[in-house]
């Protein structure tokens, strides 16, 4: 995710696979947006948005134009401007359907959060799931990425199509996309994340549980690792990372309300430095509400795991 390399609009934030690989393959049985359950162990499994063209060889990069006869492009035009490209086998023009109305879904939903997107171009790939293994390295968990302006989401060929998966997927992913144009590229890893995951839906039922276990014997993640996507981030991290920053947005919505947030998000597009930003949309430092957040995270963790006490994510803030 190496969103202070990457010139592209998106906070692009590619994991280290490789790091991924070794926490998450031996166990990741089942997959689907949000959670790996095997044998009793819960591991969050992530959008991952990750160098894919970096590390295209000529082989894949033909592999990728494989078929380009039976591609179908549809473009979508969305309010305020924005053009998208949906790419997708012709034998799956239903879905690219669905996929479609999805995204003409989120991003009404988007601009009456935010107010109108600056418009921006991206496009949107359906692909077999082996394809995208294949062209992409990423790991057999993987749900979706945003590399580079492009969303690609992969589909199962032997089991049936996921209909809700996607849509979750979809939305996620073009939030992220949004977002990028909301902050002309400038939005930091952690709201990036809490922001979109927030806005796919239900959280994972998981999500906490595994917050939880991982601050039993760790710190939280401090948020400056998160500045710039999830890349330096030691693999055992990074579902926590997750997890903390849909909590912190989660807190940062109820607590202040979406019209700050797209107040904060216009500052940086206006090229606001990011901590003053913060200050003036929040009325608070970054380094405060931290440090409030990692205290309350920590008591929160540390009582009697065997009452689970339910965390009020208002109280993340002050
Ligand atoms: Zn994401």
């Amino acid at each position: 995710m190496v969103k202070d390399r990457q010139v592209e609009p998106k906070n692009v934030a590619p994991l280290v696979i490789q790091e991924w690989k070794d926490v998450v393959r031996p166990i990741a049985l089942q997959t689907m947006r949000g959670v790996v359950i095997v044998a009793g162990v819960q591991v969050l499994s992530m959008c991952i948005r990750l160098a894919i063209a970096d590390s295209l060889t000529p082989e894949r990069a033909r592999l990728a134009a494989i078929d380009g006869d039976s591609l179908r492009f549809t473009p979508v035009n969305l309010t305020d401007g924005s053009r998208l490209t949906l790419i997708s086998p012709k034998h799956w023009s239903d879905i690219a359907d669905e996929v479609t109305q999805e995204l003409t879904k989120t991003h009404r939903e988007l601009t009456g959060m935010f107010g109108s997107i600056p418009p921006f171009r991206s496009s949107i790939r359906l692909m077999d799931e082996q394809s995208f293994y294949e062209l992409t390295g990423a790991p057999g968990w993987t749900n979706a990425m945003f590399f580079r302006g492009e969303i690609i989401i992969p589909l199962a060929t032997n089991q049936p199509i996921d209909l809700d998966n996607i849509h979750r997927s979809v939305k996620h992913e073009y939030t992220h996309a949004a977002l990028s144009a909301l902050s002309r590229g400038r939005i930091p890893g952690w709201i990036d994340e809490g922001l979109a995951q927030w806005i796919e839906g239900e959280e994972n039922p998981a999500l906490r549980a595994t917050l939880r276990n991982y601050l039993q014997k760790n710190e939280p993640v401090p948020l400056h690792l998160l500045q710039g996507g999830f890349t330096k981030l030691e693999s055992r991290m990074v579902p926590a990372a997750y997890a903390q920053s849909l909590l912190a947005m989660q807190a940062v919505v109820q607590t202040y309300g979406i019209t700050k947030v797209t107040a904060y998000l216009q500052l940086l597009r206006e090229d606001y430095d990011r901590g003053l930003a913060f200050e003036t949309a929040f009325d608070m430092s970054q380094d405060e509400f931290e440090r409030h957040l990692r205290s309350t995270l920590k008591t929160w963790a540390r009582e009697n795991s065997a009452s689970r006490s339910a965390l009020d994510v208002t109280t993340l803030v002050r």
